[in-house]
């Protein structure tokens, strides 16, 4: 039975399907027949040679099934259990993931400064280590920053340096969670190498779900010496895929085919397209400016709602701000729609507003 016809959404960057170049992949590695399982395959090992090539260095590169397992399996490599890991108040291993970072280390602590803006700084940074020191406290093993961040900003790269530097200085491994790492990469045009480990970056959540594909994120170390334990943890957690080809080729394929990058052009050109469309009407206000594939909307309640009763979807973040994440098949002609809604329900708010 065919599914309801319903408008493309913008909820998410994760309601969207998977991209051809993921799905053709998917379909060429299953047309192979008979493959090696648990990632004992060509397709795997293809896969996690394109990433050390597009990275310039030999990694050491692993696959989960989600963006919450890529985290808290890092982490949980990277932080014993008696330390803790700082993240910023807003960063989705704090407030989006069940624990998962604590759980799977087995009794580490996220601490989480006040971040101006969602970036952590290494102020932030400094204090944490002061609150936190001594013999009785979980002592910060670990930096943790999103890039871009939760709310949609990026870390310039002299930022993201600025970070490292504070942190070596402090002996604490820095981790970038890059669920939408394509997207920065797009946003800031400069090499996967230079925001990530040539800048001291330790390991990184590379995001391949919101990138465009079905399932299936990678982890990667960039001192190969700090990965001891994560092959294991990642059996243990259920987070080997037994197929693993069907996570691997797509990943080989995104890169190969540069759609990696293209997905991302494509949602950071979206997200600025809707913005523009929508920062000039009245009483609507951009509440972070726009840097990667995200949109934050602060608009009177009663709009929210109408726009909710127009049947459209979006979920409120931060306690008043309208979330629009745009994919690598977000629709101009969906996007402009969305904002011409936006523009009617704030419209039709009675005259006494505010
Ligand atoms: C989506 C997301 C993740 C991963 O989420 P999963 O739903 O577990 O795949 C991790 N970090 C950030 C910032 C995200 O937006």
């Amino acid at each position: 039975m065919p599914m309801p016809d319903t408008p493309q959404q913008f909820a998410s960057d994760n309601y969207a399907g998977a991209c051809p170049e993921a799905l053709d992949a998917m379909a060429r590695a299953s047309a192979a027949g008979s493959a090696a399982a648990y990632g004992d395959d060509a397709w795997t090992r293809l896969a996690a040679d394109a990433i050390c090539t597009l990275f310039e260095t030999q990694a050491a590169v692993f696959f989960v099934l989600t963006g919450t397992a890529a985290n808290a399996l890092a982490l949980a490599t990277l932080c014993p259990p008696y330390c803790s890991v700082i993240a910023s108040d807003i960063a989705h291993i704090e407030t989006s993931e069940r624990g998962a970072p604590e759980f799977f280390s087995g009794g580490s602590k996220t601490l989480t400064p006040p971040c101006p803006d969602g970036k952590l700084t290494p102020d932030a940074i400094r204090l944490c280590r002061r609150k936190a020191s001594g013999a009785h406290a979980s002592e910060p093993a670990v930096v943790s920053i999103t890039q871009p961040t939760e709310n949609g900003l990026l870390y310039t790269l002299e930022e993201i340096r600025a970070l490292a530097e504070i942190c070596k200085e402090c002996g604490l491994k820095l981790h970038m969670d890059g669920a939408r790492f394509a997207c920065a990469i797009a946003a800031l045009g400069c090499t996967p190498a230079a925001m990530t480990w040539e800048a001291g970056v330790d390991a990184l959540s590379f995001g391949g779900t919101k990138n465009g594909m079905a399932v299936g994120d990678a982890v990667v170390f960039f001192d190969r010496s700090l990965a001891r334990g994560f092959a294991e943890r990642t059996k243990q957690a259920g987070q080997l895929a037994s197929k693993m080809r069907f996570i691997t080729a797509p990943w080989l394929s995104m890169i190969q085919s540069g759609a990696w990058l293209r997905n991302a052009e494509h949602a950071n050109a979206c997200a600025h397209r809707f913005a523009k469309a929508v920062e000039t009407i009245p009483n609507v206000q951009l509440a972070w400016p726009v840097q990667s594939n995200a949109v934050f909307l602060l608009m009177p309640e009663q709009a929210m709602n109408s726009l909710r009763a127009k049947g459209w979807r979006f979920h409120v973040f931060f306690g008043a701000a309208a979330r629009f994440l745009f994919a690598w098949d977000a629709q101009t002609d969906a996007l402009d729609a969305l904002a011409a809604d936006i523009q009617a329900c704030v419209a039709s708010l009675p005259a006494s507003f505010p």
